[in-house]
């Protein structure tokens, strides 16, 4: 163990299972802490669960930052009913319950349906605190799924939230994966270090050591989420050698200005979190409020390349309509003038570049 793991043991850390416990779940609860309208609340909550563990409910200032914008309902979720639930069309693309495959080396293992913090934004607001059990025979299904599939060199182990699952079922789900000899990495999507650091506890990155390679992509959306048990979140992680990624999720009204995206993506590589991915928002049924046009998101992008450190530069992707997938988007650098190429650099100037 590391000297910080050790120093936070001593120090003590809350539980995370009274905390999550503790969580606030109703509009009743959440209009005795913020002044929301408690009627419009309950009406959201009813079709898309709330939930806000208390250290982060009182990080909430205002209704225009980004941590309420981000976790307290919001009546324009329930009124985009003409978007589709799942338009990248994950359900489709399920040969097995809790299992989507639509690449060929790798597939997404969707172990949870909980977390610590219900994101308004998630594109998977389908399936997310629903009462949709996960049991574990279905897990072996998936499981037996993946090992009949040669070509599978990776499982992301998703949600909801894989690391709301017990240390003992995570090891579980771990050791299955790595007695199928195909499987080269393990990636594991998570949000809890932004919601529930507390969660991170020794027990678990012990647990997750064992399993390597083994990668962790985490989810900030803003600098100010990195806070200083965010951040020990990620130093207990890194410390153990675990390789960390983020994806982030371009949001109006949290992060689609250049300063808060230089500052987010600056902050994420200072805690050793290599930014991942930027993903453009899905049009999901009850997030599309949050959605910006294309353009912005490529200037976005544009004021990071070049002006920060190329270790802070995600890639800026959007998720296909109809299971078509991921693509890259990037603001266009380049066009062929006549015999030659012309580019343009960071600063916006010019250059003839010699192509062969
Ligand atoms: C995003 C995603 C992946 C992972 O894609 P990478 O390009 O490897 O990050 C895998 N499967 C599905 C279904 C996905 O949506
Ligand atoms: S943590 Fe992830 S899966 Fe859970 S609500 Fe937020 S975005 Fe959705």
């Amino acid at each position: 163990m590391g000297p910080l793991i050790d120093a936070y043991n001593a120090v003590g850390s809350p539980d995370w299972r009274t905390q999550l416990q503790g969580s606030i779940t109703s509009a009743d609860a959440l209009a005795a802490h913020l002044p929301v309208d408690r009627d419009a609340v309950a009406a959201v909550a009813r079709v898309y669960p709330l939930r806000i563990p208390r250290p982060f409910l009182r990080l909430i200032r205002s209704p225009q930052d980004s941590f309420w914008r981000q976790a307290v309902p919001d009546p324009a979720e329930l009124a985009d009913s003409g978007a589709s639930p799942d338009p990248s069309e994950e359900d489709r693309q399920s040969p097995v319950d809790h299992l989507v495959h639509r690449y060929p080396d790798r597939v997404v293992l969707l172990i949870s349906n909980r977390c610590a913090l219900y994101c308004r934004f998630c594109m998977r607001k389908r399936r997310v605190g629903r009462p949709v059990n996960i049991d574990w025979p279905q897990i072996r299904q998936a499981v037996a799924y993946i090992g009949a599939c040669p070509g599978v060199r990776e499982v992301i182990l998703s949600g909801g939230d894989p690391l709301l699952r017990k240390d003992e079922q995570l090891a579980e789900t771990l050791a299955a994966l790595r007695r199928l000899p195909q499987i080269e990495i393990i990636r594991i999507h998570t949000r809890i270090p932004a919601v529930l650091p507390e969660r991170v506890t020794a027990a678990l990155v012990e647990v997750l050591k064992q399993f390597g390679p083994l990668y962790v992509n985490l989810h900030f959306n803003h600098a100010e989420e990195i806070t200083p048990a965010a951040a020990a979140a990620c130093s207990r992680l890194a410390d153990a050698g675990i390789p960390l990624g983020s994806q982030s999720v371009l949001l109006k009204g949290v992060n689609n200005r250049v300063a808060t995206m230089r500052a987010l993506m600056r902050r994420l590589a200072a805690v050793r979190v290599r930014p991942y991915a930027l993903h453009h928002p899905d049009p999901v049924a009850g997030t599309t409020h949050f959605r910006v046009p294309l353009a912005q998101g490529l200037q976005i992008m544009r004021s990071l390349r070049g002006h920060i450190s190329g270790l802070c530069v995600p890639h800026y992707m959007a998720d296909l309509p109809a299971g078509g997938g991921k693509v890259p988007l990037l603001p266009d650098y380049w066009r062929r003038q006549g015999g030659h190429v012309e580019v343009m650099n960071y600063e916006g100037r010019l250059f003839q570049y010699p192509d062969v």
